[in-house]
């Protein structure tokens, strides 16, 4: 038996190591899961429904052990990790509304009686990565046990604490023995399994492009159904007549929330030019606001990166840039980065077109709203972003006009679980949570009665 020690990133110290199962173990929980699939899509509708509730209120009430496990594995804020484990109770909510109402339709035909099921696909693999452990968990689990299928889940193998308990809460709450198992284990051995074992009917992966394109390239032997969520260079759109003191002010928290290990991350700022030099100003008294603290403690707005090679990493684009200011980070033991702003960099450097995944901003200049469209859509990322003006036909025609999944106005959200979420070009293929998240993890099957003597 093999097992991967587990670092708490804010101390460097060892917290727990966990086994990590063989490619034999996952082909076995497969099996489990595929054995546990008539049972489950033969659960009447309310008692699925009653099942997914009763697994929130489970997790309801674990909300605080999930939190202290999420800051002492991943080195969130505890108000950051508070809010995650609340999101996978409010998505079961919510998704234990859907058994009952993901119904088919009937359709006019010559003849007869023509009627659409959803059916379940069977077993479903999730596989999770780092950043966001809980929330991720929750966005594929929840809607893929509501539509009727049993779920494999594979945390990342830094992160697997909270996924790890979720599969024991969900038994606590009475989830059969073999519908949601969380298998933990290396993405290359046990992850891949996912893709290449054909009792899976499809994968949902969310990580870096590298592995997506592995992963989809993978499915296609098997025309194996797959959802990508991948990476982002968002872009945070600030016009001369938006709300300059709000726009300032909550920039730093749409970037460096994280630590800027966000695929929403809005790591390009693009500013319009007779306002530049004032939103620099009030922009720098923001970052220099930002409490990067032990993030156990309640008032902590931004913890360390998740490993030293991760630091490293993020460091090596410093290197090369103009820096215009930098915030604070604590001394000592820790993966701690402070968050870093930099200024008119050279538009088709690493630092303006990679995903960072650290806490490091890039803010340009842009003159009207085409040359602002130009810069926001010269990547070939598409997942999120921000336009902040006071223009309503402008906040929507640059909505319309840049090319990502999940835009906010005068706002820097990005989730929310009633609303869909997923990319537009690299960020990724298909959507996840919103009214339609069963689709994703239903066959639409068309019957057809005559009603002929
Ligand atoms: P990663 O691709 O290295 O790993 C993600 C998961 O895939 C992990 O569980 C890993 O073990 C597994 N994996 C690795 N190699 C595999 C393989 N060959 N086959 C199957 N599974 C494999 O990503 P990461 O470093 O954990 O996460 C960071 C990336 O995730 C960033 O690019 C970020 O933008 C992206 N992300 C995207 C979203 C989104 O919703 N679009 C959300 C969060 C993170």
């Amino acid at each position: 038996m093999s097992t991967f020690s587990i670092i708490n990133p804010s101390t460097e110290e060892e917290i727990t190591s966990v086994e990590m199962l063989s490619v034999e173990q996952t082909d076995a929980a497969i099996a489990r899961a595929k054995a546990s699939a008539p049972a489950w899509r033969a659960v009447n509708p309310a008692d699925r429904a009653r099942l997914l509730r009763r697994f929130s209120e489970v997790v309801d009430s674990h909300i605080e052990e999930l939190a202290q496990l999420e800051v002492a594995n991943s080195g969130h804020t505890i108000g950051n990790a508070r809010w995650e484990a609340g999101n996978v109770r409010d998505v079961l909510a919510y998704y234990a509304g859907a058994p009952e109402r993901h119904s088919g339709r009937q359709i006019p035909v010559a003849g007869g009686v023509d009627i659409t099921f959803y059916e379940p696909l069977g077993v479903v693999g999730i596989i999770v990565p780092w950043n966001f452990p809980m929330p991720i968990a929750g966005w594929g689990l929840g809607p893929a046990l509501a539509a009727g299928n049993t779920v494999v889940l594979k945390p990342a193998m830094l992160t697997p604490l909270t996924a790890i308990r979720l599969g024991e809460l969900a038994l606590d709450a009475g989830i059969p023995e073999g519908v949601f198992q969380v298998i933990n284990g290396d993405g290359a051995s046990v992850g891949y399994r996912f893709v290449t074992n054909d009792a899976v009917r499809k994968v949902c992966f969310t990580g870096s492009n590298e592995v997506g394109r592995k992963i989809m390239a993978g499915c296609a032997e098997q025309v194996k159904r797959v959802t990508l969520e991948l990476g982002g260079k968002s872009a945070n759109i600030i016009f001369a007549d938006a709300n300059l003191e709000k726009a300032a002010a909550m920039a730093p928290y749409a970037v460096f929330d994280n630590a800027g290990q966000d695929c929403c991350a809005r790591s390009r700022i693009l500013v319009e030019d007779k306002v530049y030099d004032k939103f620099m100003e009030l922009f720098e008294v923001a970052v220099k606001g930002v409490k990067v603290l032990d993030p156990s403690r309640d008032d902590s707005e931004m913890g360390p990166l998740i490993t030293s090679a991760q630091r490293d990493s993020v460091a090596s684009y410093v290197e090369e840039a103009n820096v215009a200011f930098r915030g604070s980070a604590p001394e000592g033991p820790g993966y701690w980065f402070a968050p870093t702003v930099l200024e008119t960099p050279d538009q088709s450097s690493r630092a303006f077109r990679d995903e960072i995944f650290g806490p490091i901003v890039s803010v340009v200049r842009f003159g009207d709203e085409a040359d602002a469209l130009r810069i926001a859509n010269d990547t070939p990322y598409g997942l999120s972003g921000s336009i902040w003006t006071r223009d309503l036909g402008k906040a929507l025609r640059v909505a319309r006009g840049v090319e990502t999944g999940a835009l906010s106005v005068n706002s820097n959200s990005s989730v929310r679980y009633a609303t869909p979420f997923g990319g537009f070009k690299q960020s990724g293929i298909g959507r996840e949570l919103g009214p339609d998240a069963l689709l994703g993890f239903s066959e639409e099957k068309n019957v057809f009665l005559s009603t002929e003597e």
